[in-house]
């Protein structure tokens, strides 16, 4: 039987919020199985959860925030892309602030507090959402033209194409294709930054926004070049941060997907679209457990590679 996963021991992290610039402890702790992923709000006088679902987000301008009624957690991407990549089910994520720490940029860090704090199997069948037929979101025309789908597959594989009309960004690689099977998330994809424009820095800053962004944990692009001393961790990093965004931002649909993810130009509300798309239609997928992991697609049954 292919199993649920949740953490063998609690672990922490200490960091700053990308947008709020505000301090946050974020604790993960191993959850029952079926719990799936439940943010807990516990810097309110009493916790609030918030478990993930598609329903549960509420906005997706410049990060993807979930909330149960008024109490939001912001920016939950790139621990939702570790918790995808390294096939954590079930999780606690204690937190005391309104939004995820930013650590390094990426989702390394997590991958790293999930990996020390060890995965562990549990005596309950993997629920995957097998996606039966295609299914496609589209928004904008012309040069404004974004769209994202999710066809039937046995695994999970991840194919995006940027297009960010930037000389730096166009210079790297502008396609990507990722398959879970390789086992090979956090080589391959954990490490690639979030990344920001110097030209959109000031507006954003004006709006509250990036307070806590900087060349620690993003990538800082001005008209001409990377500002980073070390410059870039993959040469196709954008386009791989893309990935490890849709990877995050789908897993909010609660279970593991079997599906080929394709998506031009998409982002976090277009992700979420596709994720309730397929939820509004029953013919598009079934929820299947595997009794035998030899049915499993190829590197399922294993643990995933640390690096
Ligand atoms: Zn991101």
């Amino acid at each position: 039987m292919l199993r649920q996963r949740t953490l063998k021991t609690l672990t922490k992290a200490v960091g700053v919020g990308l947008h709020s610039g505000q301090r946050v402890e974020l604790t993960l702790r191993p959850a029952q199985p079926d719990t799936g992923i439940v943010f807990r709000r516990t810097d309110l006088p009493l916790p609030v959860d918030i478990p993930v679902s598609a329903q549960a987000v509420t906005d997706t301008r410049m990060a993807s925030t979930i909330s149960n009624g008024g109490v939001k957690v912001h920016t939950v991407e790139h621990l939702m892309s570790a918790c995808a990549g390294l096939g954590v089910d079930n999780l606690y994520v204690d937190i005391t602030a309104e939004e995820v720490p930013i650590l390094d940029g990426s989702s390394a860090s997590f991958v790293f507090l999930l990996q020390s704090a060890g995965i562990e199997q549990q005596n309950a069948p993997r629920r995957f959402i097998r996606v039966t037929r295609p299914v496609e979101v589209r928004e904008g025309e012309g040069e404004d033209l974004k769209w994202a789908r999710l066809d039937p597959y046995h695994g999970y594989k991840l194919g995006f194409e940027i297009e960010f009309n930037h000389r730096v960004v166009n210079s790297t690689g502008q396609r990507y294709e990722f398959d879970l099977s390789s086992g090979q998330y956090s080589r391959d994809i954990a490490r690639a930054r979030t990344f920001g424009f110097t030209k959109d820095l000031e507006m954003m800053r004006a709006r509250g926004l990036a307070m806590g962004g900087g060349m620690d944990n993003a990538i800082v692009v001005d008209d001409y070049r990377v500002l980073n001393a070390d410059g870039l961790r993959y040469d196709d990093e954008f386009v791989k941060h893309k990935i490890l965004d849709a990877m995050g931002d789908l897993y909010l649909i609660g279970k593991p997907l079997l599906a080929a993810y394709s998506a031009f130009r998409s982002g976090h509300a277009l992700n979420n679209k596709l994720i309730r798309a397929l939820l509004a239609d029953q013919e598009a997928f079934e929820v299947i457990t595997f009794e035998d992991d030899r049915r499993a697609p190829a590197g399922f049954a294993q643990p995933a590679r640390a690096w």
